[in-house]
């Protein structure tokens, strides 16, 4: 479903993806894995054309969206639920979550569909559907932006580091949501610093270092690899 060929990315020159390949399959859960400054929100936003100075090809459903712009990547059906959540905290949440559905906004049937679609995997989204998103708990704020991405119905999420800053219950119910999401047909790309759960919930995972990736392969072997257990695991 994505490819990507030697990607090399810059930001005023200097490069910070040093030629990395790598790929998304139909309905495959993949973790991409890196310590601080690795490069992996760097891949998200190549992905997605938020970062502009590239080499390489990265192609989605048989196409070269090298050079796309953001709002037609999310057209194409890849939508990026950043790092750190960026939701209007001064909105409500079913505000929030309206606006992941712009591409819509003028077919009121679809737009209601796909929201009852979220409440339905998101039922305390619902209950709070009134509140203020900034009033909302970490895990609830988490929640809350994968609706929002849920909203353009997408064939493929790329989620940065969902688990930061969240308790280890709050993560797990995270991760058990994306799994279901995953189950109804959406490619998943993650970054994650939790080595552990990533390991756990993925099919394949990719080792980020410094731009480059240096280990890859199904992520039940990998989690036994003594490299990773060192790196990643603290063992
Ligand atoms: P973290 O886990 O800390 O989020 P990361 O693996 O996601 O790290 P990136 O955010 O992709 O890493 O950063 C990779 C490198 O690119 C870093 O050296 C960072 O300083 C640099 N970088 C990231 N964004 C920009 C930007 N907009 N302009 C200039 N340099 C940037």
């Amino acid at each position: 479903m994505l490819t990507i060929e030697n990607l090399h990315t810059s930001y005023s020159g200097i490069e910070v993806l040093h030629g990395i390949t790598m790929d998304v399959g139909r309905g495959e859960k993949v973790a991409l894995l890196g310590a601080n400054g690795a490069g992996k929100t760097t891949t998200l936003s190549s992905i997605v054309g938020i970062a502009k100075e590239k080499a390489g090809r990265v192609v989605f459903d048989r196409q070269d969206i090298t050079d796309i712009e953001t709002y037609n990547a999310v057209r194409k059906g890849i939508v990026l639920v950043p790092e750190g959540r960026h939701i209007f905290t001064k909105l409500t949440v079913e505000e929030n979550i309206l606006i992941g559905g712009f591409l819509m906004s003028r077919h009121r049937d679809r737009l209601v569909g796909q929201l009852e679609r979220v409440y339905a995997i998101f039922p305390l989204l619902r209950d709070r559907r009134r509140q203020m998103a900034g009033t909302l708990s970490g895990g609830e704020q988490q929640m809350l932006a994968i609706g929002r991405g849920l909203m353009s119905n997408p064939k493929l999420m790329l989620l940065d580091e969902p688990s930061l800053g969240l308790s280890p219950i709050m993560v797990s119910r995270i991760f058990k949501i994306i799994d279901e999401i995953n189950y109804l047909g959406v490619s998943i790309l993650i970054v994650e610093q939790n080595a552990n759960i990533a390991l756990e919930f993925t099919d394949k995972t990719y080792v980020l270092e410094l731009g480059h990736i240096n280990l890859s392969g199904p992520s039940r072997v990998l989690k036994d690899d003594e490299r990773i257990k060192t790196a990643y695991l603290g063992m």
